[in-house]
């Protein structure tokens, strides 16, 4: 399919409902019942929009992490988001104060330079602060992956224990975990995240043509994630379909709000020779 037949499919988004992520506050649209946020990756409830003005207390405080990851402030909003991860005991608000250190330690190694001189020593302190805040976000994965594990032995398995988990261990790259739990969610007949598992297990383990496959099966009007025109874009970039990657991607971030989407297309502009 070409960029631009795929462009015409992501307008389908346009007339979906959109719901509030709970773990980052970013809101995705979707048809059914659940889907998966386009920021962090976390499942997201239809009709959640519903729960989220019973609790206004904690989408506020998202949208307060929010503003300070806008502004820059990864060190304040890694401290608030940790207020409501420990306040809130939800392991799944772990794996996204996981991300959000990562993305605090990509952060801080942006801010590394070398053309300047007499800049080693803040250059040294924003390495040490990125190997910190990578490691601690590694550890709160693993926290996080321990504590479903856990969950998962007393309960059945929900979607949302399951798919969290699925994704933890995709992050940490540990693909046999993340295999281990991928079949479970097979065996449990959900076709959205299963299809959605394999999309992303196959791009992680760099089999594009596969991920791009499981992304077609995302690209119904009663089967749909807005995601998987990232997935697509991403294997284009890989094939050097550089052009059609960023015709994609250009529609995708006018309807998310993603760092990956903006990442990625950078690169994409980079390798055309835009930047
Ligand atoms: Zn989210």
């Amino acid at each position: 399919m070409s960029a631009h037949s795929y462009v015409e499919i992501m307008k389908l988004a346009d007339k979906m409902k959109r719901e509030l992520c709970g773990y980052c506050g970013s809101e995705t649209p979707g048809a059914t019942k659940i889907w998966i946020c386009s920021n962090c990756e976390s499942p997201v409830y239809a009709g959640f929009i519903g729960q989220v003005k019973m609790n206004k207390t904690h989408m506020e405080a998202l949208e307060q992490v929010n503003g300070f990851i806008s502004s820059g402030d990864y060190a304040k909003a890694v401290e608030e988001y940790e207020k409501l991860a420990n306040a809130n005991g939800d392991p799944a608000l772990l794996y996204r104060l996981g991300l959000l250190c990562f993305s605090y330690s990509n952060n801080e190694i942006k801010q590394i330079r070398y053309d300047r001189k007499g800049f080693m020593e803040e250059n040294a302190r924003h390495r040490s602060l990125s190997h910190a805040m990578y490691s601690k976000g590694g550890l709160l994965l693993n926290r996080a992956a321990v504590s479903l594990e856990a969950e998962f032995k007393k309960n059945a398995m929900t979607p949302l224990i399951a798919f969290t988990l699925f994704m933890i261990y995709i992050k940490l790259d540990n693909m046999r975990s993340a295999r281990r739990v991928l079949e479970l969610i097979e065996r449990r007949g959900d076709e959205y995240l299963s299809a959605y598992g394999k999309m992303v297990f196959d791009s992680q383990i760099g089999d594009y043509s596969g991920s791009v496959h499981n992304a077609n099966e995302l690209l119904k009007p009663d089967n749909f994630s807005i995601n998987a025109f990232y997935y697509i874009a991403l294997a284009l970039f890989m094939n050097r379909k550089y052009k059609e990657a960023a015709e994609l991607l250009d529609s995708l971030g006018k309807r998310v709000r993603n760092n990956s989407v903006d990442a990625l297309l950078s690169e994409v502009r980079k390798a055309i020779g835009l930047i």
